[in-house]
């Protein structure tokens, strides 16, 4: 309230500035703006039925056998000296796999011919198989769709690059985020993948490259991005196994660059928080998708829990502690999200947190088989672009491999099992 006291004390007026401080950039009038409920999830039996967010993890069916990549290279002797091998084997055994990318006991020939058979059985059993192996773009990506021991499925994609090969790996078998444009959003969670399902993943693919399945011949396997089936962070522990492995020099790990390596959520605020203290440098991406919370409680659920402002600080804060800037993702999907004031009110949520912090990836949707949404125009896709880019705001638009492949995160497992029930059926 003001009392004369304070009128007394106030600055003499000054004219009106000319330009008057805008507020937060908002919705246009008469603007076009297609919601995240205008349609029922895909296998919805009612129309009114929504997938449903979800943290419960339900318990695997029997475990999966060990692995010398759930252990570090202390308890890879345990386990050999347990079973009553000789404990510094281990270190060989991880060189071959670690730096050989094999688990075939006749490639070991260092090891006593009488023992192979024995040390690769107690520690290198088959835990993923491949159901199908699908090439797209020239050879240049190759998406695979892997069994596991108890017949549970999961995806990966190995893509090459003019400067680097890139594996996109799977940490959980279907999903609980419950996103309404991702595949995967649709199936619900199986289950976690243990720490050497998804390294083994990152093996298949670092032999691939060596072989030179990849058109273009060999090439090394540079970058893994955990943009595939699952939410990493709801599977933190092993998933964190798994980046060790992927850091670790031999024969610990594959010893690759944590720069190379990219943890995608879709925003568990505390989760960010304990991955930038582990020390373990890797890029955060952040499934931002919408930059106001009106929109993002619709699109994605976990923003009930963790509000836009919430998620960006954090996403802040692990630039500071780790020094990595972090990406925001962005699905572009048609009159729901791409409008350039959300494009400007992106650009002002960042710039407000720092300059240089953060770089924008817009992906086209790749919509869902049924899905009414669709992407962008490329109008709308460049106008969104050039508005983050005028604010300052670095950004490169993802291209969309292997989209003729069913690209998209989880449409792969959903129709070959289609295509299985349909078989069937007949
Ligand atoms: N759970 C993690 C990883 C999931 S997939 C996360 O949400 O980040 C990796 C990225 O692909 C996420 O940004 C996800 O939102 C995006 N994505 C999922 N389905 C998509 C689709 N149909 N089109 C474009 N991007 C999609």
């Amino acid at each position: 309230m003001s009392t004369p006291n304070d009128r007394t004390r106030r600055a003499p007026r000054r004219p009106e500035p000319v330009a008057v401080r805008r507020g937060p950039a908002g919705p246009v009038p008469g603007e076009v703006q297609v919601l995240p409920t205008d349609q029922p999830p895909e296998g919805a039996t009612s129309p009114d039925a929504r997938p449903r967010l979800s943290f419960a993890v339900p318990p695997a069916r029997g475990k999966a056998p060990k692995h010398l990549a759930d252990y570090d290279l202390a308890g890879r002797k345990k386990a050999l000296k347990d079973a009553g091998l000789q404990p510094f084997r281990a270190d060989q055994l991880s060189r071959h796999y670690f730096t050989r990318f094999t688990r075939d006991a006749e490639d070991m020939t260092d090891l006593p011919a009488g023992q192979r058979d024995q040390l690769a059985g107690e520690l290198l059993p088959e835990l993923i198989h491949e159901v199908r192996a699908l090439r797209a773009d020239g050879g240049r990506t190759i998406k695979h769709l892997w069994e596991l021991h108890d017949g549970v499925r999961v995806e990966s994609v190995l893509m090459r690059y003019k400067d680097r090969t890139t594996l996109c790996v799977s940490s959980q078998a279907g999903c609980g985020m419950a996103c309404p444009f991702c595949a995967t959003g649709q199936m619900g969670l199986t289950r976690n993948l243990s720490t050497a399902e998804i390294v083994e993943q990152v093996r298949y693919a670092a032999q691939a490259s060596e072989r030179g399945d990849l058109t273009g011949g060999p090439a090394r396997l540079s970058n893994v991005v955990f943009m595939g089936m699952g939410e990493p962070m709801i599977n933190y522990k092993n998933v964190v196994g798994a980046l060790h492995r992927m850091i670790d020099p031999a024969p610990e790990g594959f010893g690759l660059s944590a720069r190379g390596i990219t943890v995608s959520t879709v925003g568990l605020v505390p989760l960010i928080r304990k991955l930038a203290g582990e020390g373990l440098p890797v890029t955060l991406a952040v499934s931002l998708h919408a930059p106001d919370d009106e929109l993002r409680d619709e699109l994605i659920p976990i923003n009930s829990k963790w509000k836009v402002g919430e998620l960006l600080d954090a996403a802040h804060d692990y630039y500071e502690t780790t020094g990595r800037r972090v990406s925001i993702e962005y699905a572009l999907i048609k009159d729901m999200n791409d409008h350039a004031w959300r494009a400007q009110r992106l650009a002002d949520e960042l710039n407000a947190r720092g300059h240089g912090w953060a770089h924008v990836n817009p992906i086209p949707l790749n919509p869902t088989p049924g899905s009414i949404w669709t992407c962008s125009t490329q109008e709308t896709q460049d106008e969104f672009v050039e508005t983050l880019r005028r604010a300052g705001i670095t950004t490169t638009v993802r291209d969309t491999r292997g989209s003729d492949i069913d690209g998209a995160c989880g449409q792969l497992a959903t129709e070959v099992l289609n295509q299985e029930r349909g078989r069937a059926k007949a």
